[in-house]
C-alpha cells in the first residue's frame, strides 16, 4: 500500500467546534425555487464519519483513507484548507496534478482563478473553506466514478457539519449535482438559492471551465454576488 506523503507545505487545517445552525436568511427576490436536500433546521447529517470531530482529523483520516482505490493513483490526500469557523464555503470535483503535488485545494490554473473570483466579492482564500467532493485526484483528471464519489463524500458532508458555513459556493457540474442529488444540467441549477441541509447553496460555472469559455464569466460574476447577497444577509440577520 502506498503510504500518503507529508503535507509539508500545506497549512494544517485548525480544529473546529461545530457552530450552531446558521440563521435562515430570506432568499432574495427572483432566487427562489431551489432545490432543497436535507432538514431545514441544519440538523445533524450523520454518516460514517460522525466520530470525527475536527476537521484536523478529517485531514488526518483522508492522508491515509484507502476507501476507494484512487490513493494508490494519487500522490498525496487534499482535505481542504482555510478558516475552520468560515461561513462561506468553496466545493469543487477533485484535485488536479498541482493539487496532488501540494496537497492543497485549488493553487492550479482554475485555483488562482478561483482567488480572484473570491477577492471579487471581498472573501480573502483565508477567511473562507475549499475543499473538493473526492479527496484524491483521479488520474489524467478522469471524472469522478460513482463508488469514488460514494465512498469520499461523507468527508464532505462531515466538513459542513463541522464549519456549518452560512453559504455554500459549489463550482461546477460535478459538485453542483452531487451536493443536490440530481442530473438538472448546471446551466439550470445557477440562479438560484437551493438548501442544503439549512445552509443556503449558490452553484457556479467551475473556474476551469470559464478559462476555456470567457462567455460564461458575467453568469459567473452574477452567481457570486448572489452568494455574497445571502452571506451578507445571514451575517446581519437582514
Ligand atoms: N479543480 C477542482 O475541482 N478542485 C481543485 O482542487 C482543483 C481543480
Amino acid at each position: 500500500m502506498k503510504k500518503p506523503v507529508a503535507k509539508a507545505d500545506a497549512p494544517p487545517p485548525a480544529a473546529a467546534t461545530p457552530k450552531p445552525a446558521p440563521a435562515d436568511p430570506a432568499p432574495p427576490p427572483g432566487a427562489g425555487g431551489g432545490l432543497t436536500v436535507g432538514g431545514e433546521g441544519g440538523e445533524l447529517f450523520g454518516g460514517p464519519f460522525a466520530h470525527l470531530d475536527s476537521l484536523a482529523d478529517i485531514a488526518q483520516a483522508v492522508e491515509v483513507c484507502t476507501r476507494c482505490p484512487l490513493y494508490a493513483t494519487a500522490t498525496r490526500g487534499v482535505p481542504g484548507e482555510g478558516n475552520p469557523n468560515a461561513d462561506f464555503m468553496v466545493v469543487g470535483e477533485a484535485p488536479g496534478a498541482t493539487e496532488d503535488e501540494t496537497g492543497r485545494p485549488f493553487v492550479g490554473a482554475a485555483g488562482q482563478l478561483l482567488t480572484k473570483i473570491l477577492a471579487a466579492i471581498d472573501l480573502k482564500r483565508e477567511d473562507v473553506f475549499i475543499a473538493n467532493v473526492l479527496k484524491h485526484r483521479p488520474p489524467g483528471n478522469r471524472n469522478p466514478m460513482p463508488e469514488e464519489v460514494v465512498a469520499c463524500s461523507p468527508y464532505l458532508v462531515r466538513q459542513i457539519e463541522l464549519i456549518r458555513p452560512k453559504v455554500i459556493l459549489a463550482v461546477g457540474t460535478f459538485a453542483a449535482q452531487t451536493l443536490l442529488d440530481t442530473k438538472t444540467p448546471i446551466g439550470k441549477l445557477r440562479g438560484q438559492v437551493h438548501r442544503y441541509h439549512g445552509v443556503p447553496l449558490i452553484v457556479t460555472y467551475h473556474p476551469a471551465a470559464l478559462l476555456r469559455n470567457p462567455a460564461w464569466k458575467r453568469p459567473t460574476w452574477e452567481d457570486v454576488q448572489l452568494a455574497r447577497r445571502i452571506l451578507d444577509s445571514a451575517s446581519t440577520g437582514a
